[in-house]
């Protein structure tokens, strides 16, 4: 037995596509199965947020489409025409409970007043009991603006409400040791992972995309999210959704799936945002003194260790910081723009007001708004 989520207050489950549809259509049964498994959570005092797929799927099978179509304005399409259905089918059977749709661009985690909005409409639902069902606005997102797929999604929502846990419910059960063959597949007998302590380049290679015609997803996006989830401190589990009663056996410790357990040190909120919420508008490259400072002593970045940018950028802009052979040491929020950049690299912070006319900061970007894993041991 895994140690029991005993004292589990929110959670945050996220249901893939494969695990609502068959031969291309909604399976009514399986939202029924899932819709059950979250009244007995919310009869459990349980506030859950439903981050369910399934959308584009059901949009296919009411046009009757086989095949996952790639143009972008007919997913949208599907997807318009879907998602209606899809909440119709929850809202059926999670009565007596209300369900309520929200559905996000990356644009609104990425901008933070609107991630706090974001927020605060989720924590009156919950006030109300009402089960806030989330999904990706497909229908107006384009290619830019994606989160790629709503594994990420649903880790950035468990990041944005401090989920106690993340629970992905998938067709693929977990992570296992080596590709199934489709035999040993249909009889169940893959080898499942049961914890990963640690996000490993290892564990990365041993996740392999799996191809599907309505799906994104895949072992690959999944450690991707239980990255996301484990450096805000939130432990993931990635189950077979399609198993009855899986998320209450999750929930009581059976060994389901594979548990990904979280870091020990939990990223502050605000720079968790900054590391996985946010887009970065440009890039700053620094010298190898700024690196060792940011990186081995977690200093703020001044602009003496700047040596060059790419693309424009306000102030107030999350950016990528990149050493000079354009490795990503991580990310912050910039007190300058690219413009004033352009003018202060490479000076010492006390020749800023004599370049500009004016100095409103010291630092570029102070280590309050700096993500940089290596200085935050965050994994
Ligand atoms: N948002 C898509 C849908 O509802 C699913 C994206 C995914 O598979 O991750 O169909």
């Amino acid at each position: 037995m895994r140690k029991t989520f005993i004292n589990l207050k929110k959670i945050v489950v996220k249901v893939g596509t494969k695990v609502l549809t068959k031969d291309g259509c909604l399976e009514e049964k399986q939202i029924e199965n899932i819709s059950n498994q979250i009244k007995w959570l919310v009869k459990k005092g349980i506030k859950v947020i439903l981050v369910s797929s399934g959308a584009i799927g059901a949009g296919m099978g009411i046009l009757g489409f086989k095949k996952r179509r790639r143009l972008l304005p007919l997913q949208q399409g599907l997807a318009a025409i879907g998602q209606n259905e899809l909440m119709n089918k929850y809202s059926k059977f999670l009565r007596p409970n209300l369900a309520a749709q929200i559905l996000l661009t990356r644009e609104d985690l990425n901008q933070r007043q609107r991630y706090l909005n974001v927020r605060n409409s989720l924590l009156t639902l919950w006030q109300w009991n009402v089960v806030p069902i989330v999904n990706e606005n497909d229908s107006v997102s384009v290619e830019e603006i994606k989160f790629g797929d709503n594994d990420q999604l649903a880790s950035l929502v468990a990041n944005l409400i401090s989920a106690d846990l993340l629970l992905i419910l998938s067709d693929v059960g977990g992570l296992r040791s080596s590709p199934p063959a489709p035999r040993l597949r249909r009889a169940g007998q893959n080898e499942i992972i049961s914890v990963v302590e640690k996000i490993t380049p290892t564990i990365e290679k041993m996740a392999f995309k799996e191809k599907g015609d309505l799906t994104k997803g895949g072992m690959v996006s999944k450690i991707q999210a239980a990255r996301i989830a484990a450096n805000g401190g939130i432990p993931t589990v990635v189950a077979q959704g399609r198993e009855k009663g899986i998320i209450e056996k999750v929930i009581k410790g059976e060994q389901k799936g594979t548990l990904f357990l979280p870091c020990q040190k939990r990223l502050k909120a605000r720079k968790s945002w900054i590391a996985f919420s946010s887009l970065p508008h440009g890039d700053v490259i620094i010298d190898q003194g700024a690196k060792e400072a940011l990186v081995k002593k977690g200093k703020s970045l001044l602009c003496s260790g700047i040596i060059g940018i790419y693309g424009k950028f306000k102030i107030g802009d999350i950016v990528r910081i990149l050493d000079k052979d354009k490795k990503e040491l991580g990310r912050g929020l910039v007190h300058y723009s690219s413009q004033e950049i352009e003018q202060i690299k490479g000076l010492q912070s006390n020749q800023i007001e004599a370049e500009l006319g004016y100095k409103d900061y010291e630092e570029v970007i102070h280590r309050d708004n700096l993500y940089c894993p290596a200085g935050e041991e965050s994994g």
